[in-house]
């Protein structure tokens, strides 16, 4: 025996075979340095990993786990399905039922396709609005994270902010050329694009509400803004709700803001909370734009996996879980974190910024909140770290990056949230 815990062994083993020891760059915890935790199981609030240690989780698998790991009714829903066969490659009725509940929550949707995940909703989405434009320019902001495609790597959030990369290698500069970059939050940067592409722009692609450079609301009245200019340049707006979907509220953001308003955007894309844990994103729309998916339509669009039945079944179990008593907890939840966070960064001296859109919350080592990309990691990034540790050391697993959203579930009860409370003085001092 070595004497060194299973975690480091199985990272160890897992850096001999997979690049960095991950699938997925953050999970490296590169930012935070330290072993990455190798998780064995996960329940409600909390998770375990290899060496039998428990956290309260804020990560929740990043954002699927609204209702906590291993809900009961999600996982019978899974079982089920699968004893009735992994998946047919044909048509099943249950990728009907879940666009209805998806159709019937958010009106300004008329159709759903699934995909598998994020990236691929997002990039099927600037496909379609390049075809119904006939344009081949695309709008997006810096900081703002969509996946992994070509075009929306430029200045992208998220692991790409966290690995500190303008953008990624491997990208071609023709593929990049189409891609404007504006700063968040600025509409006269907007209106500065389109004024120096006059009818050459397809989309607009935003976060709905940033939590992919830490959280960055929109100010009031920016999403309005966005629907107004593009409109009048006859180009879309795609409202990116891979992450705020069906998490801030039963319509996503748009139902905080754009209902409320009385705008909807063009195109819609989800993803995380509406697979149930499992991989399913989707976009969504008006059927005048969907109905130029194939075979409908001429924009070209496939997957094997796509509204596989497991999937389907696990989001139609979360949303009908998805109740207002859970966001109300989910709520309470991270407001009772938000102000704890506060109270205990204020109580070490430690300059912050607790920032929140919806129940997401998210941390920046600053005196003031930050606006966009530039001034979110403009802030005392070297602090995260040892303020990381100590929370981990205490119990509570935390993104390992500070340009990420914590994210809070229903499953997160009294105990848990107390647990999180007791443990941040120390973790606040830490930082200082
Ligand atoms: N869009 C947003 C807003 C996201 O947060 C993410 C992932 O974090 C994606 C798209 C990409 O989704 P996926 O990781 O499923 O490809």
């Amino acid at each position: 025996m070595t004497g060194r815990t299973a975690n480091q062994r199985l990272f160890g083993a897992a850096r001999a075979v997979l690049p960095g020891g991950v699938d997925s760059p953050v999970r490296a915890w590169g930012a935070v340095g330290g072993v990455p935790r190798f998780l064995v199981s996960g329940r409600g609030a909390y998770v375990t990993d290899a060496d039998g240690a428990t956290y309260v989780d804020l990560v929740g698998q990043w954002g699927p786990a609204l209702l906590g790991h291993a809900h009961r009714e999600v996982v019978a829903a899974v079982q089920s399905a699968a004893a009735a066969g992994l998946g047919f490659g044909a048509p099943h009725p249950r990728e009907t039922e879940l666009a209805r509940s998806i159709v019937e929550r958010i009106p300004p949707v008329e159709q759903v396709r699934f995909v598998s995940s994020g990236t691929e909703a997002t990039m099927t989405a600037l496909r379609l609005a390049r075809a119904a434009t006939g344009r081949d320019l695309i709008v997006k902001f810096a900081g703002c994270y969509h996946g992994h495609s070509d075009g929306l790597l430029t200045a992208a959030g998220s692991g790409v902010a966290t690995l500190g990369l303008p953008d990624s290698a491997g990208v071609p500069a023709a593929v990049s050329a189409t891609t404007i970059v504006v700063d968040y939050n600025d509409a006269q940067a907007v209106r500065d694009a389109f004024a120096a592409h006059p009818g050459r722009i397809a989309a607009v692609i935003t976060e709905a509400a940033p939590a992919n450079m830490g959280v960055v609301p929109p100010r009031p009245g920016f999403n309005a803004e966005l629907r107004a200019i593009t409109a009048a340049d006859g180009a879309l707006l795609i409202f990116d709700e891979v992450l705020t979907g069906f998490r801030v509220d039963p319509r996503g953001w748009w139902g905080l803001e754009g209902a409320a308003e009385g705008w909807s955007p063009d195109l819609f894309t989800f993803g995380k909370v509406i697979g149930g844990g499992l991989p399913l994103a989707a976009l969504a729309g008006p059927g005048s734009l969907m109905g130029l998916l194939a075979p409908a339509g001429p924009v070209y669009q496939a997957g094997t996996l796509s509204g596989n039945p497991l999937a389907t079944a696990a989001g139609l179990a979360m949303l009908g879980h998805a109740d207002d008593a859970a966001y109300a907890r989910i709520n309470k939840a991270a407001s009772a974190i938000a102000a704890g966070l506060r109270e205990a960064l204020h109580a070490a001296g430690v300059a912050h910024r607790v920032q929140r859109a919806g129940n997401l919350v998210s941390l920046a080592f600053r005196e003031h909140a930050p606006k966009n990309y530039s001034q979110a990691r403009d802030q005392e990034l070297f602090r995260y770290a040892p303020f990381f540790h100590a929370m981990a050391d205490a119990g509570v697993l935390l993104p390992p990056s500070a340009l990420e959203a914590w994210f809070v579930s229903a499953a997160h009860d009294d105990a848990a949230v107390e647990r999180i409370l007791a443990a941040l003085p120390a973790a606040a001092r830490a930082a200082a």
